[in-house]
């Protein structure tokens, strides 16, 4: 059983109150994303990829935009965090990233994988065949590409695409690193987590150098980050020289991240008034301005 999946409670549809949630429309000069592809990846577990790839999706719907999240870790903690259960979709839902179908079939199996969730971000979800993706995909011809090649014909649809990467160096990261326009990096501050970062922007730099030479960091998201520590002020003011990268603002350690998967909806909707909402709403913001 995927290691996020909501211990107790079930996964609640709809919050008392929630329907019809205000949504703010598009002002005239609203800088609309154009199909953004942006992978979220940090090959450590537990730095809030998931947390912000939904949180991010979601903070972009509110401003009117329209925003698919890919699920591509196994766990489907993405899947069940915005209220879908991995076990009730039929398991050909992976087919586009791991079948051989041609293009046309293929576009056809990943539009019908698609679900609309409750906080109208659309999902393309995981599941557990997702697990033997990496070695599945291992002696394709153009194995790097698959991802990118199956969005083609997405692009235009959707404001944005935000892919939320396993925590692994693997074939589907790469695939979502090709994919990209962007790619934006969780990253708790504290020393251990530092070490892996050199070896990510390395691979991020191979992947710039060898088959996608337009992509570009977005920037570090400091998460689950405590103020109070002077250790973790030290590393946040460290990364952005260090590495030659944006740092966006850091989004507070809070209880309220832990309540929101279970009732299958993000913080912005369980608790919308509270520091990690705000903080996610203007890293959206950030994001949607470019
Ligand atoms: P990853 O996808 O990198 O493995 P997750 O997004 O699943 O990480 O987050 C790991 C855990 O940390 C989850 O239980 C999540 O609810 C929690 N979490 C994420 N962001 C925060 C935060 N700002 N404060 C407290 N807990 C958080
Ligand atoms: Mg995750």
């Amino acid at each position: 059983m995927p290691a996020c999946r909501p211990s107790s409670g079930g996964i609640h549809r709809q919050l008392p109150g929630e329907r019809g949630r205000h949504r703010a429309p598009l002002s005239a000069n609203h800088n609309r994303g154009v199909g953004r592809v942006i992978a979220v990846a940090n090959q450590k577990g537990g730095v809030a990829k998931t947390t912000t790839a939904i949180t991010v999706a979601a903070g972009l719907v509110d401003s009117g935009l329209k925003v698919l999240v890919i699920d591509l870790d196994a766990q489907a903690c993405a899947t069940f965090s915005l209220g879908i259960d991995p076990e009730d979709l039929p398991a050909e839902t992976t087919d586009f990233l791991l079948g051989d179908a041609d293009s046309e079939r293929r576009d056809r199996e990943l539009r019908s994988a698609m679900r609309m969730t409750d906080d109208a971000v659309t999902l393309l979800p995981a599941t557990l065949a997702l697990a033997a993706a990496d070695v599945a995909l291992a002696d394709r011809p153009g194995r790097e590409r698959i991802l990118d090649q199956a969005l083609q014909g997405l692009r235009t649809e959707f404001d944005f695409i935000i892919i939320d990467c396993s925590p692994s160096l693997g074939l589907t990261t790469i695939n979502a690193l090709v994919a990209a326009d962007e790619v934006i990096v969780p990253f708790k501050c504290e020393t251990l987590s530092h070490r892996g970062l050199g070896q990510l922007m390395e691979t991020i730099d191979q992947v710039k150098r060898w088959s996608n030479p337009g992509l570009r960091i977005a920037g570090i998201v400091p998460t689950l980050f405590d103020g109070r520590t002077a250790h973790a002020k030290a590393v946040l003011a460290d990364i952005g020289p260090r590495y030659g990268v944006r740092v966006f603002e850091p989004i507070p350690r809070s209880i309220r991240f832990a309540e929101a998967p279970a009732a299958g909806r993000t913080i912005l909707a369980t608790a919308p008034n509270s520091a990690g909402a705000r903080a996610y709403r203007r890293l959206a913001q950030e994001l949607a301005a470019g």
